[in-house]
């Protein structure tokens, strides 16, 4: 049976009622190359109440894992689309997903305005 990526990380951080994603459909092809399956527990995720400083160098172990990894792009595209909001994914963590997703956001936003303006021109042209 194959075990997801960080399979033994059922941590305080993820609420019991959410599992997640990495977990429920671990036969995705990226899964299996997952470098992360190797780690220790409690690396990608924090414990609660989890000290500032504490969260920041797990946060940079966890990165240095992810960084290699040969399905990172896809475990980031996953944790974006889900979108996943705990743990680091895909060498980002939580705030730095939703960081990335604003500007994805704000990027739409900018190309559906510039498709408008065109269509108004060529309209009247
Ligand atoms: S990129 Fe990081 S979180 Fe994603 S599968 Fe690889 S090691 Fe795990």
């Amino acid at each position: 049976m194959l075990q997801p990526p960080h399979s033994s990380l059922q941590v305080a951080a993820v609420p019991a009622q959410r599992v997640p994603v990495r977990d429920r459909d671990q036969d995705a092809p990226w899964h299996t190359e997952a470098v992360c399956r190797r780690d220790e527990a409690g690396l990608f995720f924090a414990p609660s109440k989890e000290p500032t400083a504490a969260r920041l160098s797990r946060e940079e172990a966890a990165k240095r894992v992810c960084a290699r990894c040969p399905v990172m792009v896809e475990c980031r595209e996953h944790a974006l689309l889900q979108p996943e909001p705990y743990g680091v994914w895909g060498g980002l963590t939580a705030a730095e997903r939703r960081v990335v997703l604003a500007r994805r956001r704000r990027r739409e936003m900018e190309l559906k305005k510039t498709a408008r303006t065109q269509g108004r021109i060529a309209a009247a042209g």
